[in-house]
């Protein structure tokens, strides 16, 4: 029934706090989890417009080459995450990929075949006003697999 878990970061204070909730699941008989990390497609183009109004035209061929260490470096913190929860005794499967975060995280819960959804009650952008986050909101609107969303132990939101 729990068997396969989604868990979705942006390394943010109200996903860390919904990484215990996974491992308690381990307890309850879950025994895979799907770490992913989704690379935001329009900051990163947002972020280049703007720094390419700065810089030399010639620069732009090197967007994939920024993108790709940027990539590199969410694989890595992703990694860490993935030692901690092979600790507590889980198989995992590591996923970074660039696109819309909801989009990508429907997609690989119906893709991966996933029992469960854990994940923040908002990220990194912390719009504290909303209930929810933007992109928790559009995938529990979007998915047919149950959601845990988890706010952050601060209760700061
Ligand atoms: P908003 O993005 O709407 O301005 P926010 O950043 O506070 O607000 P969300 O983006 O909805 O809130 O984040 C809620 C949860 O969604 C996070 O705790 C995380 O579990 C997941 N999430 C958000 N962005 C990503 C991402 N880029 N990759 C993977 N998971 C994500
Ligand atoms: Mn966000």
């Amino acid at each position: 029934m729990l068997n396969k878990i989604l868990y979705p970061t942006d390394f943010s204070d109200s996903a860390r706090a919904a990484l215990a909730y996974v491992k308690k699941l381990h307890e309850a008989g879950a025994t895979q989890v799907v770490l992913l990390h989704v690379y935001d497609s329009r900051m990163i183009d947002l972020r280049w417009e703007i720094e390419s109004e700065y810089t030399d035209k010639g620069m732009i061929g090197a967007k994939d080459a920024v993108v790709k260490r940027l990539l590199d470096a969410s694989y890595k913190r992703l990694q860490e995450l993935e030692t901690e929860l092979r600790d507590t005794g889980f198989e995992t499967e590591l996923i970074v990929v660039e696109g819309i975060p909801y989009q990508e995280i429907t997609k690989t819960a119906a893709d991966k075949d996933v029992s469960l959804i854990i994940m923040g009650s908002h990220g990194e952008h912390g719009v504290v006003e909303r209930i929810i986050g933007s992109t928790t909101e559009r995938v529990l609107r979007e998915t047919s697999v149950p959601i845990l969303v988890v706010r952050p132990t601060n209760n700061e939101h």
